[in-house]
């Protein structure tokens, strides 16, 4: 492909949303030309309008599900909504968009002869009966169930990257997240640590599910963002899956009362249905980034909250 700038090209599906905005500001800070390709399901425009002015990051309005031709040395696949609010609200595009989404980059990826790297998920692993999870772990997932829209369109998605590494050679990446929290999550993301927050905020009630007894591993965005462009600079041979994610594990209930602590809030805890399939554990086995990577997470949850909160606190005041 003809290639007249040193810079490297990059696209970003779904660069509009939360870990895609810190990416694509990222890779712009590392001087690569950036397009970011979003369909503003979940993500704002708001999100990037401070790398609107920047000559080398260019938006497109695109829906994966529809094939994109572009010419690009490298693709990070974030197109998906990530809330499982947000992803149950039209499951059927949720398993296109993982699907379709996949199938697309990837034909764009063998094209062009990019590298592709796919943000995959620990509801790989579902509700998991082997805890901490390592990479090996096939899961324990209900494909018939609410959460399946994403669990297994994620796990196709996988499936397709491993089917196009080995039957077209295309290069590929494929990075298991953890739950993962920051500024540029959305007021209304549905997700526990945004929702923990503006609640406390708020001085509304903590709506815990369940008896708050699940546990979740909170990844802060920067260690996550450098875990990715890591993985992106892996040789040829790495494909991963290769989880990602801070394994400090704690019940949702200490959550709360982490932010209610931290916020000064006077918010009370309330105590709301669970959702069903709501995976009861989950923290990463990180041996495999620790050794590959050379990477492991830096920041303390309650280092990571401080900031969050701080974004929050700034996101009620300016609307
Ligand atoms: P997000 O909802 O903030 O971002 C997703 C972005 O994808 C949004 O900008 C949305 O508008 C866009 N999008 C959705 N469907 C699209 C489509 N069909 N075409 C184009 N764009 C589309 O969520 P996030 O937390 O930033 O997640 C980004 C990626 O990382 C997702 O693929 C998600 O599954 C994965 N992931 C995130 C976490 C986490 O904890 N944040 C954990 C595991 C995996
Ligand atoms: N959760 C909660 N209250 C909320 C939002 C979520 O108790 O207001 C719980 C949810 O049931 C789950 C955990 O917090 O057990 C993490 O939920 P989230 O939607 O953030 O991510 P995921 O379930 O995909 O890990």
């Amino acid at each position: 492909m003809r290639h007249y700038s040193p810079r490297k090209r990059v696209l970003v599906t779904g660069g509009a949303g939360f870990l895609g905005s810190h990416l694509c500001e990222r890779l712009l800070a590392a001087g690569d030309d950036v397009v970011c390709a979003d369909n503003f399901f979940t993500g704002t425009k708001d999100n990037i309008a401070h790398l609107l002015p920047d000559p080398h990051f260019e938006l497109i309005r695109h829906d994966v599900t529809f094939p994109l031709y572009v010419e690009v040395d490298e693709i990070y696949n974030l197109a998906c909504p990530a809330s499982p609010v947000h992803y149950q609200y039209d499951p059927v595009q949720t398993t296109k968009t993982s699907v379709h989404g996949a199938i697309n980059m990837l034909g764009l990826a063998k094209r062009v002869k990019a590298k592709i790297l796919q943000a995959s998920t620990s509801e790989v692993y579902g509700d998991p009966h082997v805890h901490p999870q390592t990479e090996d772990y096939w899961g324990h997932v209900n494909p018939i169930g609410i959460r399946s829209c994403y669990d297994e369109g994620k796990r196709c998605a996988e499936t397709l990257f491993f089917d196009y590494s080995r039957q077209h050679k295309v290069r590929i990446k494929v990075a298991r997240i953890f739950n993962t929290y920051g500024p540029r999550m959305h007021p209304s993301d549905g997700r526990v640590v945004s929702n923990f927050i503006v609640q406390a905020l708020g001085g509304e009630p903590i709506t815990i599910y369940g008896e708050g007894n699940q546990t979740r591993s909170f990844c802060y965005v920067d260690d996550l963002i450098e875990a990715l462009i890591r993985l992106m600079a892996t040789p040829d041979d790495f494909t991963g899956p290769v989880n990602v994610g801070n394994p400090d594990e704690f019940t949702i209930l200490e959550l709360a009362q982490k932010v209610i602590a931290l916020t000064g809030s006077k918010s009370e805890i309330v105590f709301r249905p669970l959702p069903s399939d709501d995976p009861t554990q989950r923290q990463p086995d990180i041996t495999l980034a620790r050794k590959v990577l050379q990477w492991a997470p830096a920041t303390r949850l309650d280092d990571g909250l401080r900031k969050a909160i701080d974004y929050f606190r700034g996101a009620a005041t300016t609307g």
